[in-house]
């Protein structure tokens, strides 16, 4: 598995260089990409910069109101409550 991430990372960066988006948003959030490319959205790790991040939704009524991003590899995690409107 380390092998595995550490590859992920290097693959990352070389994306990083042919159209990924990257948004910085806190120090301590997740780094949101974007992939123009594969159309898709992944998270990374503020801290160990590992994209191997697990997301888990709790849905509400119809929609998402709370989502867990957790870091598998340091098990940093980062909670988003939509139901207290705090987002910054
Ligand atoms: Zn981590």
């Amino acid at each position: 598995m380390i092998e595995d991430n550490s590859t992920i990372n290097i693959q990352a960066e070389v994306l990083g260089a042919n159209g990924i988006f990257t948004r910085y948003k806190t120090s301590n959030d997740f780094v949101q990409h974007n992939d123009y490319f594969e159309h898709s959205t992944f998270f990374q790790c503020p801290r160990c910069r590992s994209l191997d991040v697990e997301r888990e939704t709790a849905y509400g009524s119809d929609k998402p109101v709370v989502i867990v991003r957790q870091c598998q590899d340091c098990g940093y995690s980062k909670t988003t409550d939509f139901s207290k409107e705090d987002n910054q």
